[in-house]
């Protein structure tokens, strides 16, 4: 078994209590994971807020030299990373050397150069009188990150934070936890100074809750699902903590009967299934105009019935392994409940065929379902699995009526070649992002986030490096 630690103060730390970190692909544990409580919580926090004063009187070039190493040492060290991605995850390797791996890199260049461009504002008034708009970092920062896409909303949260010059106690899913260990020997090999980045490992609540709470963090950025961020938002807000909260979706993909239907075929089997549809971003509610619905069924139907699921070292694996045992059992309750609610099952329960060393793996068939209303709870909670709905719709209004009624907000994709549907679309449709004829094209300067319940507050970008600092407005007369 392969010891993960945790990295506080530079150091390795391990503990006395553990748990197993299971390859989801074999069902088999191969690392034993601390499990990190308020004891270990209260030093990375102590050599965070020490290291603070140093790492944010630095300029900016200098905090973005130890960030470009750490990019520099992950492209190094690119195929073993992804390797250990897939491992834990159980996501296809083309998948961790493709997405997953390369874009953790680009986090931190990104942020690493955003930070060397960024400006502060002066408003100045009649002569004599000018403000000046400071922006500071925040102190110590909690960065908490889910299971999805580990490494990549890992960097995501840290790299920001960071180049902004906050310290940061961070934590990764117990599910997903090995590259997040190794992000810590990267950050020391770096030259990263100690304390700056401390990663603790362990439950949401014995070590998520605790850091939360913790009176020196100033700031949380969250990632995960809508009821942990409302119980983080239920601890931090009354401590007046800045929160960024990233949560869950069900994110409509609308098609209409003018979209370039290959294209759209296409992109509903990816954004439908592509990391075993564990991506918030996918698109689990395919709503399709009435006219084309059979046509376009029949044809989405029958290229997700060709989707390999297997191995995920396997090239020609489509899907690998759901995350772990729980997550498989909880997809497979709500493909239940569909049928349950009246649904009919068009692909999803063919048989799996799988090498016998994945045999105890948590695989399932990318599953679809029709003849479920939109008030069914299939088509209200999220799944996060590899399971949609197709609904037909009439016309624009019935789209649109059908996309917003949801609690969640976060993205839309619209298939039409109609350029006017497609900005009123846009404009009333309730969710933080939108794409129109694509899915998953993204610019990492562009606000990234969502509505509703889906999330408060936007990452990316400039937006993420103002939240990471507090705006300070200096009014100067200089006129005395
Ligand atoms: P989760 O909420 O169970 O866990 C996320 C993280 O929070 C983990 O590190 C977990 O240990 C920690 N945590 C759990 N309880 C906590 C507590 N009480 N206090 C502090 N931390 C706690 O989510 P998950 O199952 O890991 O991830 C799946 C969810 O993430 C889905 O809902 C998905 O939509 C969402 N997600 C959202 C985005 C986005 O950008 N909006 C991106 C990826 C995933």
């Amino acid at each position: 078994m392969e010891e993960i630690k945790h990295f506080i103060n530079g150091k390795d730390w391990t503990g006395n209590q553990h748990m197993d970190v299971v390859e989801p692909a074999t069902g088999r544990p191969y690392a034993r994971l601390p499990l990190g409580s308020q004891a270990e919580v209260e030093a990375a926090v102590t050599a965070a807020a020490a290291a603070f004063p140093a790492w944010a009187g630095l300029p900016a070039e200098q905090r973005a030299a130890p960030l470009l190493k750490m990019a520099e040492l992950l492209r190094n060290r690119q195929e073993e990373l992804a390797q250990m991605e897939s491992r834990d995850s159980g996501k296809p390797l083309w998948l961790t050397r493709k997405v997953d791996i390369p874009r953790a890199a680009r986090n931190l260049e990104f942020f690493a150069t955003a930070i060397q461009h960024q400006q502060s504002e002066a408003h100045p008034m009649q002569e004599g009188l000018l403000n000046l708009t400071l922006r500071k970092p925040l102190g110590v920062v909690g960065c908490i990150s889910p299971w999805n896409l580990p490494l990549y909303l890992f960097t995501w949260k840290i790299a920001p934070a960071l180049a902004a010059g906050n310290t940061v106690v961070a934590k990764p899913s117990e599910i997903t936890p090995y590259t997040a260990f190794v992000l810590g020997q990267i950050a020391r090999e770096a030259g990263l100074p100690d304390g700056v980045l401390n990663i603790l490992h362990g439950t949401g609540p014995e070590v998520g809750g605790p850091l939360v709470a913790h009176p020196q963090l100033a700031a949380i950025s969250f990632t995960g699902g809508t009821a942990t961020g409302k119980a983080i938002a239920s601890v931090a807000a009354p401590m007046f903590k800045k929160l960024s909260l990233e949560m869950g979706g069900k994110n409509p993909n609308i098609i209409f009967d003018d979209a370039d239907m290959e294209k759209a075929l296409d992109s509903a089997v990816r954004s439908s299934f592509t990391n075993q549809g564990e991506i918030c971003l996918c698109g689990s509610r395919i709503f399709i105009q009435e006219n084309i619905y059979e046509s376009f069924r029949d044809a989405f139907v029958a290229r997700v019935k060709q989707l390999n699921v297997g191995a995920p070292e396997d090239p020609n694996s489509f899907m690998g392994a759901l995350v772990s045992e729980h997550h498989l059992q909880k997809v497979l309750n709500y493909r239940q409940l569909a049928l349950d609610e009246g649904g009919t099952m068009l692909c999803g329960d063919e048989p799996l065929s799988l090498p016998s060393t994945n045999a105890k793996g948590y695989f399932m068939r990318p599953t679809v379902f029709e003849g479920l209303g939109p008030a069914c709870r299939i088509n209200q909670e999220e799944v996060f699995g590899p399971l949609v709905t197709l609904q037909p719709f009439r016309d624009e209004a019935e789209a649109l009526a059908l996309a917003n009624d949801s609690a969640y907000g976060l993205a839309a994709q619209l298939w039409t070649n109609d350029l006017g549907r497609a900005h009123r679309m846009s404009e009333r449709l309730n969710t933080g992002i939108v794409w129109v004829n694509c899915w998953m094209v993204r610019d990492l300067r562009t606000p990234f986030g969502g509505m509703k319940h889906s999330g408060v507050g936007r990452e990316g970008g400039w937006e993420a490096l103002r939240f990471f600092t507090e705006p300070k407005n200096v009014c100067l007369n200089y006129s005395i």
